[in-house]
């Protein structure tokens, strides 16, 4: 329930700001909105070319929120409203980006333009209104672990500080030009750069965001119902939509890379702890994701295997995993990070924050929501005759 008394960290009346939120109707945009309309008196510009993800809350206009979100269907690429809109607000979030893996190998021109290009308008209008931006980047900025270049068997491998990640001491690695993967990495590398210049040398009061796989319910789309029969979304939803069409779920070369996994709704936390507070979130880079949840992309797979038995009741299939090459999921051009995992110094320092649900909760809650939502569409989906 939203309140007027609600306190920061340093156990101040919070008070209620105008938030333009770029990108606000995509998976993590759906959530923050989510977040800001039920449990605080922030006002929400909700930037997106699409709405559906944020459907529920611009529709009916009768909830007690409705006066605090507003949608404006605006692509950044090209509208001069942008700068109106972020001179109305107090802060700007910025989350548009082209973020799926198998865009940036196939699509690397349109994944620089979206990451760096189309984000330097708004880091220029906040910085020349005096404006706060807080801009989501990456963990992929991070690239390849240092221990990656040591011998397979190296004991040196399990010291973290060959594959800890850290905002201010790990470099960034990452594959040759050719591996165009990277495009998206290095654009996103390009615009923390750049904001980071603009504090230094404008005094820009910026907060920038590394999430490391948040995953959740909305994430993505389920290909051929509510996307392109030809899309390939990110892990989560490929691995959903081969379950709910009881097909063995694709290891992209073996699913030996590793990844840790935080619920959105404890990231989403740790956005509204910078949100509402400022004077702790300034001048920072922060990694958000749980360190506890790593698992490789394999062990993922047999996870969410067995949740999904569980949730939906129904068996699993005998085989249930198939190992793809990269070439063959993702095209010429794509290369991997091969381990991920956050160190949480700073968020902890600045913000107090942890992540609390485990990898088996976080499945089952967001696999109840996939089998809910998309089970029987997939059912009337294969009964349908293919046109000839
Ligand atoms: P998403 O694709 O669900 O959301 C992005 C939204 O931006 C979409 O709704 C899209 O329509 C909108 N958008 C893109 N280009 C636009 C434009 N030109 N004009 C207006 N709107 C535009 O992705 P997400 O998972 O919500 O990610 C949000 C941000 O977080 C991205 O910057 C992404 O790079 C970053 N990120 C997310 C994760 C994660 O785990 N989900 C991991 C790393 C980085
Ligand atoms: N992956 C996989 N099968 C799939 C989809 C993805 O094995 O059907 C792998 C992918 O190669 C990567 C990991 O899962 O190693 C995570 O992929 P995701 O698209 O979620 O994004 P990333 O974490 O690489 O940014």
């Amino acid at each position: 329930m939203a309140s007027a008394a609600r306190l920061d960290l340093d156990g101040n009346a919070i008070k209620p700001m105008t938030i333009c939120m770029i990108g606000a109707g995509g998976f993590i945009g759906s959530h923050l909105c989510e977040k800001l309309t039920a449990e605080t008196m922030h006002k929400v510009l909700a930037v997106d070319v699409y709405n559906d993800k944020i459907r529920h809350l611009l529709e009916p206009a009768t909830h007690s929120w409705s006066d605090r979100i507003q949608f404006h269907r605006i692509n950044i690429k090209h509208d001069s409203r942008l700068e109106g809109l972020i001179k109305m607000a107090d802060l700007t979030v910025n989350l548009a980006a082209i973020c799926t893996p198998a865009d940036y190998n196939t699509r690397p021109l349109d994944t620089i333009y979206s990451n760096f290009i189309d984000a330097l308008p708004v880091v220029k209008y906040c910085s020349e209104n005096n404006k706060r931006l807080i801009h989501f980047s990456t963990c992929e900025v991070y690239g390849k672990t240092i221990g990656s270049f040591l011998p397979k068997d190296s004991p040196l491998r399990q010291d973290p500080a060959y594959y800890l990640l850290k905002e201010d001491a790990s470099p960034c690695i990452f594959g040759s030009i050719e591996k165009q993967r990277w495009s998206y990495a290095c654009a996103k590398q390009l615009i923390e750069r750049l904001i980071y210049a603009e504090g230094a040398e404008n005094g820009l009061e910026f907060t920038i965001v590394r999430p490391f796989n948040w995953i959740g319910p909305r994430m993505d789309f389920i290909p051929g119902i509510d996307g392109p029969s030809e899309g390939v979304p990110r892990v989560l939803a490929c691995f959903s939509n081969n379950l709910l069409r009881h097909e063995p779920l694709k290891l992209v070369d073996g699913g030996q890379s590793q990844r840790t996994f935080v619920y959105i709704k404890d990231a989403i936390e740790a956005v509204l702890l910078m949100i509402d507070n400022p004077g702790r979130a300034n001048g920072h880079i922060f990694n958000v994701g749980n360190p506890n949840n790593e698992a490789t992309v394999k062990q993922l797979a047999e996870m969410m295997t067995e949740v999904y038995a569980k949730v939906s009741g129904e068996p699993s299939l005998e085989v249930p995993t198939v190992d793809v090459s990269s070439k063959e999921f993702y095209g010429e051009g794509y290369d991997d990070s091969d381990k991920r995992i956050p160190d949480m110094t700073i968020i902890n320092k600045q913000l107090g924050w942890n992540p609390k649900t485990s990898l088996w909760d976080l499945l089952e809650s967001t696999l109840t929501y996939q089998h809910r939502t998309y089970a029987e569409a997939i059912k009337e989906a294969i009964a349908k005759p293919v046109a000839s």
